[in-house]
């Protein structure tokens, strides 16, 4: 059996005004005739990445883990750019096979010069039926390179060297098509896939912030993820907002800048790191904001507890 296809749209799939298949995109890969058998293709309706769900990617989730139960060695997802690092994550929180689930896509268009899609659908085919990305749980193949969901980001707008993994590098590369893996990250256990939808909020502070906006922006959330300035502040006139807020319900600390860590123990002023999370804020370690959101709402949509989450942001961030 082959490596199992899902195509949910995103430029990899837009020929001017018609939408490629499966079928069709895979038609026009040169090379993929060389995998260990052809590619079982599971189209899905192709979307935009802006307009993904929890709901649609937990759905590919249930049904890819069928496929590898029945004998997929692996499996392809293919979709828009815009959430890949967000789909990856959430696909990585829940996955608990060994088979490598790989995820896909094109930053120009196929009617293109230079279409990039064929390219990196064929990269992340091969990484998918490879027996060195079994345990590896969730990657993204992109431009020759493999990284971990834990890991990416989109950072560039058009690019097509426009996923990283600024904290680690990738964790592979695809050598004359091979499949080369440098290094294993752990992985922590998966979750179980969510029940239930939580609304969880990213807010992002700035210069002269607002403290009416955050508690507007605020209600009705189940939970708050902060992207703050560097390693964890905010400007001191959030801090009242922020704690009333993180008595109600979970608040994640992250940085906005992009990688690195925020801190816990080193700045002591009103709106520090130590501020924060004395009152209640919850470390997001190393956790993006866009990543710590999808955790934060995949855990509250699993029903956890308030301890439950503080423990898995201890564990994964
Ligand atoms: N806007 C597109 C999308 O996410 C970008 C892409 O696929 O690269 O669907």
């Amino acid at each position: 059996m082959g490596v199992t296809l899902y195509a949910m749209g995103g430029t990899i799939s837009m020929a001017g005004a018609d939408r490629l298949d499966g079928a069709a995109l895979a038609a026009a890969v040169p090379g993929l005739e060389t995998l260990g058998a052809p590619l079982e293709i599971r189209d899905r309706e192709p979307v935009g990445g802006g307009s993904l769900t929890f709901e649609r990617v937990l759905e590919v989730a249930a049904s890819a883990a069928e496929a590898v139960d029945a004998g997929a060695p692996g499996i392809v997802i293919t979709q828009g750019t815009d959430t890949l690092e967000e789909t990856a994550y959430l696909l990585d929180l829940v996955w608990r096979h060994g088979a490598p689930l790989v995820l896909t896509g094109a930053m120009r268009n196929p009617t293109l010069a230079g279409h990039d899609g064929a390219a990196n659908l064929l990269a992340a085919a091969r990484v998918a039926e490879s027996p060195a990305a079994r345990g590896l749980g969730v990657l993204v193949a992109f431009n020759d390179e493999i990284h971990a969901a834990r890991f990416v980001r989109k950072r560039h707008s058009t690019s097509t060297a426009a996923f990283v993994s600024p904290d680690t590098g990738p964790i592979g590369h695809l050598v004359e098509g091979r499949v080369r893996i440098l290094t294993r990250p752990q992985r922590p256990e998966p979750l179980p896939a969510p029940g239930a939808t939580a609304r969880v909020g990213l807010y992002t502070v700035t210069l002269d912030d607002d403290p009416a906006l955050l508690t507007a922006f605020a209600a009705g959330l189940d939970g708050l993820v902060v992207a703050g300035f560097g390693v964890g502040h905010v400007p001191a006139v959030l801090v009242e907002p922020l704690g009333a807020l993180a008595a109600r319900m979970p608040v994640v600390l992250t940085s906005r800048t992009g990688a690195g860590s925020v801190h816990r123990d080193t700045y002591r002023a009103p709106g520090s790191e130590t501020d924060l999370l004395g009152r209640g804020l919850i470390d997001g370690g190393y956790l993006h904001p866009y990543q710590a959101r999808v955790l934060l709402k995949a855990l509250l949509g699993g029903g956890a507890s308030r301890p439950a989450v503080a423990a898995a942001f201890a564990e994964r961030g």
